[in-house]
């Protein structure tokens, strides 16, 4: 039944929660078709501040409108250059597996940094030593795969879900190195040569469509145990408890940065994982070395990314969405919401590094800062030779409020 256009933008312009593109006297309200929904997920793009300018790409995808690969042992969806062109230099995949399921024994070109997300893991690999690695992952527990090594991930009781991290942002799931794959792809002759059996012993490789297991069901296995290898195990550990690392905690938040320096094995994923509290901000800032790929896993976040030139954009995110900054591009991410706000920070580096705008201009001559910008004493004064790393401060209309 057609709904007059009058009637029609009267019930929009009604509707208690949909947002509208106004901002003071600028903007007017939207008269043909929308997505509400969206519009107030990212109001910052609705009504953009005015201190937004400029043509800048698109530095947000989610993971909720990534398409899902769905299997017998759970799910896998990914946000790689596909999703996102900006992002070159990382790709990440979201992946759940039921209890017992397995993610099959694989290798790929790239390596796999991971953040646990909920539930438990076994996870499995081999270097090119023959030293073999099994451990057990919990939830804030990292691994790291070196490109090339081959591994597995299994869940535990209660399944799991987590974040892999892949150093190059073309990377697909689809496209890992499968050994079902091999096996489907390999004459049964060169099987038996190969492992010195008769052909007989591959008679019940998997008949499945694609010849292949990539996420299937499985036993729940028992308590960890080792396989002996005659070279030992590895040495480098391929996993690290993040979530026990003392994190440095300053006012309204915490972070704890974990690369190469910290987690040996990590040698080309660093990663900053940040907790805001409701009104802090992670402070002004940029990094030296590389791009960065955000996971965001809780609470209302906006960050601006300023692109020189006269370009800045504002972005809004919540749990689940990826966010990108092109190099050296400098930025800010806001705990818009009322409750903390997590997220990653990665670079494909062996290490962290970032610069801090408020500590630039506490180490450099005062005369010569405030001859760029006007600043009066108090404000000099309190510029911060450390580095703030996250600004604790609400701003409410010109005045400065410690969030309670
Ligand atoms: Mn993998
Ligand atoms: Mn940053």
């Amino acid at each position: 039944m057609a709904i007059s256009k009058t009637k029609r933008r009267e019930e929009i312009e009604s509707a208690p929660q949909a947002p509208q593109p106004i901002r003071g006297d600028r903007g007017a309200s939207i008269l043909g078709p929308r997505n509400a929904p969206l519009e107030r997920e990212n109001p910052d793009l609705l009504a953009s501040p005015d201190t937004d300018s400029g043509t800048i790409p698109n530095l947000k995808f989610s993971f909720a409108t990534a398409r899902n690969r769905l299997l017998s042992g759970g799910w896998a969806r990914e946000v790689t250059v596909r999703e996102l062109p900006v992002a070159t230099t990382l790709a990440g995949v979201n992946m759940r597996l039921k209890p017992g399921a397995i993610r099959e024994m694989h290798w790929h070109k790239e390596a796999e940094w991971a953040y646990m997300l909920a539930g438990t893991a076994r996870i499995t690999a081999i270097d090119p030593q023959g030293r073999n690695f099994i451990d057990d992952i919990n939830v804030g527990d990292l691994w790291n795969f070196p490109a090339g090594i081959p591994h597995s991930i299994q869940g535990l009781e209660k399944g799991c879900e987590f974040l892999l991290v892949f150093d190059n942002g073309s990377f697909s799931e689809n496209e890992t190195f499968l050994i079902t794959d091999w096996f489907a792809h390999t004459p049964r002759e060169v099987l038996a040569k190969n492992f010195g059996v008769s052909e007989a012993a591959f008679d019940n490789l998997p008949q499945d469509i694609e010849h292949t297991r990539y996420i299937f069901s499985g036993k729940v296995p028992g308590p960890l145990v080792p396989v002996n290898s005659p070279a030992g195990p590895i040495s480098t550990s391929y996993s690290h408890r993040l979530s026990a690392q003392e994190p440095i905690k300053v006012g309204g938040g915490q972070v704890r940065i974990v690369d190469s320096s910290n987690f040996p094995a990590a040698t080309t994923i660093a990663a900053a994982l940040v907790e805001l509290e409701p009104g802090a901000m992670r402070e002004m800032h940029w990094h030296p070395n590389i791009d960065e790929w955000q996971y965001y896993i809780s609470g209302q976040a906006r960050m601006t990314v300023f692109a020189s030139g006269g370009k800045a954009r504002t972005f809004n995110y919540q749990a689940g969405d990826v966010g990108y900054i092109p190099f050296a591009m400098g930025h800010y991410i806001e705990n818009v919401g009322d409750q903390p706000v997590q997220f990653l920070e990665m670079f494909r580096s062996s290490y962290f590094a970032d610069l801090s705008l408020n500590q630039w201009m506490a180490l450099t001559p005062p005369e010569l800062v405030r001859a760029h910008l006007n600043l009066d004493a108090k404000t000099m004064t309190a510029l911060r030779k450390d580095k703030p790393i996250i600004a604790p401060f609400r701003a409410i209309k010109g005045e400065l409020k410690r969030p309670a």
